[in-house]
């Protein structure tokens, strides 16, 4: 399998006995120590199945390289203690994070800890060649002022727009204006270090798919809402569904009201010419909404225009909710960015919405949540592109 795509299941699975799959084992270790800070030798042995000389010498063999560090437990509870086993300190991902009016370059350590980051305002839309050079000086700002760090597995890049993992070009972005892109090549370049690039939304995925809301589904579909527009990413069977070309899972594409306004895809009545952070923002006008604080900012405005413009979107998205679920029957939705701040103001009138549209075996169990890494969502998710190459075969070779 090629290291770019991570199609590779996201929770680990089960340990072989056979001496020939180490490097499995050692992957697998490896993934649940990422997954799993301070995991127990004990803990180790139980979830993979393997016996306890074999985890002391995958462990052995991990320590020796550098990926990850004993430390005794704290003894108390009954029979001897089992040691702690976490990645090293040392490892870390750049994680960049192109926008329309900034560019954000992040130092993520394994666990998905965002040890630092740098957020360089962009007076005008940047060229692809301008953020890569941006990134580059970010990366050896943030690398001299964390000396502990002794190895960069990579880097990974949330992009907004289409782009193609495998080949890391960004096929359109056109709210950068940028089209045919081969930028994680130039990332490489810049960065002199493996890159990889994902959507955006498939990157807000991978993070609340690894440590977020979503670590305990295996099928679910994410809509996150930024100021631009709705990104929407799938996860079935605990595998990301990347479609033919890898563009599945462009939610906010799906057509709502075909005599809708005009969309930037050049087609009419998307989801999120709909549904869209502008609209809320000019209907609660003069009064100012507060992107990561949208629920207490709608609070304070909720009559009137604003009420009537939060019904109205409340209502379509939840229809498109419905529509999606007849198609993947997921077990969760995760909704973020704005469409996070419209649920937690009004969960309750768009989980029953939801329910009243759905296919109606589909909705009974239905879990809809927001998600919960915050606003280093795009960070820890771009770091997974670049660990994941890591986490696959820890040995390299
Ligand atoms: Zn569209």
């Amino acid at each position: 399998m090629d290291s770019r795509d991570y199609g590779r299941p996201l929770t680990p699975g089960r340990g072989s006995r056979n001496e020939s799959t180490r490097q499995h084992n050692l992957s697998l270790l490896l993934s649940l120590v990422h997954h799993h800070p301070q995991i127990s030798r004990a803990e180790l042995t139980r979830m993979t199945g393997l016996n306890r000389s074999t985890i002391g010498a995958l462990v052995a063999d991990l320590v020796d390289a550098r990926l990850v560090v004993e430390v005794a437990a704290l003894s108390g509870n009954v029979g001897r203690p089992s040691p702690r086993v976490t990645a090293h300190p040392g490892i870390a991902a750049v994680a960049v994070n192109p926008d329309v009016d900034a560019i954000i370059v992040g130092l993520v350590g394994m666990g998905g800890v965002v040890l630092d980051r740098k957020r360089i305002p962009l007076p005008e839309l940047p060229s692809p060649e301008q953020t890569v050079q941006i990134a580059a000086d970010a990366t050896r700002d943030l690398l001299a002022a964390h000396p502990e760090i002794i190895r960069i597995a990579g880097a990974g890049a949330a992009v907004p727009g289409l782009a193609r993992p495998l080949d890391g070009v960004i096929t359109r972005s056109p709210h950068l204006n940028w089209y045919e892109i081969p930028y994680a090549e130039m990332l490489e370049d810049a960065l002199q270090t493996p890159a990889y690039i994902d959507n955006d939304a498939n990157v807000g995925l991978l993070a609340e798919a690894v440590f977020g809301a979503g670590r305990n589904l295996s099928t679910y579909f994410y809509m996150n809402g930024s100021a631009s527009g709705i990104g929407g990413a799938i996860i079935a069977g605990g595998t990301v569904l990347r479609g033919a070309d890898g563009y599945a899972g462009e939610l906010g594409h799906t057509v709502v009201d075909s005599n809708g306004p005009l969309c930037h895809c050049g087609r009419h009545g998307c989801l999120e010419t709909e549904v869209q952070y502008a609209r809320l923002k000019d209907a609660a006008a003069p009064h100012e909404l507060v992107f990561g604080d949208l629920a207490n900012s709608l609070a304070d405005i909720d009559n009137g225009a604003v009420a009537e413009e939060i019904d109205r979107q409340v209502e379509l998205l939840a229809g498109a909710i419905a529509s999606h679920m007849s198609v993947f029957n997921p077990e969760a939705v995760i909704l973020g960015g704005f469409l996070g701040g419209l649920f937690e103001r009004r969960g309750e009138e768009l989980r029953q919405r939801v329910k009243d549209l759905a296919f109606a075996p589909l909705a009974d169990e239905l879990v809809l949540e927001r998600d919960s890494i915050g606003e280093d969502l795009l960070l820890v998710g771009a770091a997974e592109l670049a660990f994941a190459p890591l986490l696959d075969n820890p040995l390299g070779g």
